[in-house]
C-alpha cells in the first residue's frame, strides 16, 4: 500500500575547514580560537575517505568569517591561497574532481566571495536566524553578524 509519498535521501560527508569563527554566540560547542586550516593533502584525505564510503556529496564546515583572523590568512598563504574565497573555490573544484557534490556551510558570505563560488559549489546554506535570538542577554548578543537583517541581504 502507498500513499503516494516519496522519500529520498543524499549520503553526504563532512569537512571541517576550520573551527576558527569570527562570531560568538552562546550555545556554540564547535567554535575554536586555533587559527588553522585543513592542509590540502587532508583536503585530499578527506574528500578520498568520503568518496569511499559511497557519498556523493561533501559538506565543508567552518567558522564564520574566518579570514578576519591574521594567523588564518598566514595559514592560507602557507597552502598557496590569497583569500578565503579562493581556499573555498579550491574545495569545491577539488570535491568534484572526487565526483563529490560540493555544499558550503561556511556561514555569511560577502558578496564577492557568493559571486566567486556561485559557479562550483552545488548549494551554499545561508544561515538564517530568529530576530528573537538577537539582544543583551541572548544567544546572539556577542554575535554582531547572525541577524535576520543580514540573512535577508544574503538571499
Ligand atoms: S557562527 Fe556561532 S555557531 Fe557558528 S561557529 Fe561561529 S560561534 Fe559557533
Amino acid at each position: 500500500m502507498t500513499n503516494g509519498a516519496q522519500i529520498s535521501f543524499i549520503r553526504s560527508g563532512s569537512v571541517v575547514l576550520t573551527r576558527v569563527c569570527s562570531q560568538a554566540c552562546s550555545y556554540c560547542a564547535f567554535r575554536s580560537s586555533e587559527e588553522n586550516v585543513l592542509s590540502v593533502a587532508n583536503l585530499h584525505e578527506n574528500l578520498y575517505r568520503i568518496r569511499k564510503s559511497g557519498a556523493t556529496e561533501a559538506v565543508f564546515i567552518c567558522g564564520d568569517s574566518p579570514q578576519e583572523y591574521p594567523l588564518t590568512l598566514v595559514a592560507l598563504k602557507k597552502e598557496g591561497f590569497s583569500s578565503f574565497a579562493d581556499y573555498l573555490e579550491h574545495s569545491c573544484k577539488l570535491a568534484l574532481t572526487y565526483e563529490l557534490l560540493p555544499v558550503l556551510s561556511v556561514g555569511a558570505l560577502d558578496l564577492f566571495a557568493s559571486k566567486k563560488l556561485a559557479h562550483v559549489a552545488a548549494l551554499i546554506r545561508i544561515p538564517v536566524f530568529s530576530s528573537d535570538l538577537f539582544g543583551a542577554g541572548k544567544a546572539h548578543e556577542n554575535s554582531r553578524r547572525r541577524t535576520f537583517g543580514n540573512a535577508k541581504i544574503a538571499i
